[in-house]
């Protein structure tokens, strides 16, 4: 049967879908967290980038200086102004050499004394600054030179490189960093590289000095940022883990939700698939076709003709049975309508209705397009109620009756017998019929008890003018004593089964 049928999706769609809800905020957590990192990684890297810039500029303020207070000793004799140069090497902490320069001419050195070497402006950046890779008494060893010069005096003071690759390795710790100078540059592991700085893979910084003609470069090495949520985020991976799993769970949860009965019926309703089946009520003395009840098949695309015990519960426990309802009214309203000619006036249609259609008015307008599609007077459209399901006798289902009865409508009690409604029951909600049940029917002829049960029933209808329709005939002896207890119509076996729209039709016109 449909509504315990195994879904409809297979099993590897659930399992797709399911992983696919799993995986949904695990991945957007991770693309949320590598994009966080990225950030945190830029940040460090230009912090680091700033802080070895200004600790290069003290440094270059250091050598400036020491420039400076030399300047003015340019053209003077090596052997005075010597002095003077070494007391500079030995005062300021980062100068590691001194020299007097006249008409681009290097001639007097803290280190040798006189010396004799041509000095060529071009080689420093902006004329100011050169990084060196070591001179000849420290060959292979980095050094920066800072140029003065005014008119055709000048001094060079040296910077040694051991300093600024300490600064590089020191401050750089994690990160790479690289000084610039013009087209030199230099790494924490001290060597001068002529070129091109090599591209900083992730979070490159570059910072240029606004003093001096220098720029520091700061990065990190390829796969950086998947090294550091590896060692930053766990907790948050475990988090996004425990969120992926939940909602993996919800996925699962939703589609076999999706396939409860409920939403199954509700697809069917939307396809159409609720269809009328007629079974034919007849006259008790005639035996005339003289009216047929509703009775509501799912023609289930996969499981074929479904009964109605199999799926009428789960649609009155939805609700679904009022617009399942409303639909099987105005398909019988479709079929029936333009053959009410044949009908044996007034014609009954008896439609089954439950407890859930009495909770509000939208039953009424429901059966007024329903008469509305019929001759006026060629029918009487009979609500059957089943006696099983008590209905409360509240405001509302008072106006109920009261509206269906003003729109001409009649009610009958489905199952009479079976259940327990009272007499006040029977008076409160205006009742024109009683069906009795079948099982009182079958009983004719075999068991005494069920016959006097019958027997006061009958009576009972008399006494209050109710009509009675008597359910499941199957036989000429149940139907004979029916008869001769006048009860006015008789539904069953004996005169025909619950049939396909077509079929009540054909036979009815061609009766
Ligand atoms: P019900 O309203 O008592 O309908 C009569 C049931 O008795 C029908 O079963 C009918 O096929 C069956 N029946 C008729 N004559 C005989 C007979 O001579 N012998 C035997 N053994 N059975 C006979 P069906 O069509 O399977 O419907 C079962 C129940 O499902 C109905 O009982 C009714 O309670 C419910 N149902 C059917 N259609 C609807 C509907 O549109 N709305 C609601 N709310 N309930 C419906
Ligand atoms: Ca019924
Ligand atoms: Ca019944």
């Amino acid at each position: 049967m449909p509504l315990t049928a195994r879904s409809r999706r297979k099993p590897g769609t659930r399992i797709l879908v399911t992983l696919l809800c799993g995986l949904l905020p695990i991945l957007s957590g991770t693309a949320i967290l590598y994009l966080q990192a990225e950030r945190t990684l830029h940040q460090s890297a230009e912090q680091t980038a700033d802080e070895a810039l200004r600790q290069f500029e003290l440094m270059l303020d250091n050598t400036a200086q020491a420039a400076r207070e030399l300047l003015p000793l340019a053209g003077q004799p090596c052997d005075t102004a010597q002095l003077a140069l070494r007391e500079q090497v030995t005062r300021r902490p980062f100068v590691r050499s001194t020299n007097l320069v006249w008409d681009n001419n290097l001639y007097c050195s803290s280190l040798f004394g006189h010396f004799k070497e041509a000095v060529n402006p071009g080689d420093y950046t902006q004329g100011k600054l050169w990084l060196m890779n070591g001179n000849p008494v420290t060959p292979n060893t980095a050094l920066l030179v800072y140029r003065l010069s005014d008119g055709r005096s000048g001094a060079l003071t040296t910077l040694d490189g051991y300093h600024l690759s300490n600064i590089l390795r020191l401050i750089g710790r994690q990160t790479l960093l690289l000084l610039q100078v013009g087209n030199n540059w230099l790494s924490a592991d001290g060597k001068v590289h002529q070129g091109a700085l090599p591209p900083l893979p992730v979070a490159q910084s570059t910072l240029n000095s606004s003093r001096y003609a220098f720029s520091v470069s700061a990065g990190f090495p390829e796969g950086e940022v998947w090294r550091y949520m590896a060692d930053e985020y766990p907790p948050l991976f475990s988090l996004l883990i425990f969120f992926g799993a939940v909602s993996g769970a919800i996925g699962y949860i939703v589609q076999k939700r999706s396939t409860s009965p409920s939403h199954e019926m509700l697809r069917a309703l939307e396809a159409g698939e609720f269809i009328p089946y007629f079974q034919p009520v007849v006259h008790g003395d005639s035996k005339q076709w003289s009216g047929t009840e509703v009775l509501m098949r799912w023609n289930h695309p996969k499981e074929g003709l479904v009964r109605p015990d199999l799926f009428i519960p789960f649609a009155e426990h939805s609700g679904l049975i009022v617009p399942m309802t409303r639909s099987l009214m105005q398909q019988t309203a479709a079929l029936l309508g333009p053959v009410s000619p044949a009908f044996v006036t007034p014609f009954h249609i008896g439609i089954n209705i439950s407890a859930r259609h009495c909770q509000n008015l939208e039953l009424v307008q429901d059966c007024r397009e329903f008469l509305a599609a019929f001759e006026p007077g060629s029918i009487h459209l009979v609500l059957e109620l089943t006696e099983r399901e008590l209905i409360e006798p509240t405001d509302i289902t008072h106006r109920l009756f009261c509206e269906l009865r003003e729109a001409g409508v009649k009610i009958a009690i489905d199952d009479f017998g079976t259940g327990h409604s009272s007499l006040t029951y029977l008076r409160t909600f205006n009742v024109d019929f009683l069906k009795i049940d079948q099982s009182f029917v079958a009983m004719i002829g075999l068991d005494a008890l069920s016959r006097h049960i019958l027997d006061s029933i009958i009576e009972l209808c008399a006494k209050l003018d109710l009509g009675i329709v008597a359910e499941g005939v199957e036989t000429e002896e149940q139907s004979q004593y029916l008869t001769l207890h006048h009860v006015n119509f008789l539904q069953g076996y004996l005169y025909g089964k619950p049939m396909p729209a077509a079929d009540f039709i054909n036979a009815l016109t061609h009766r």
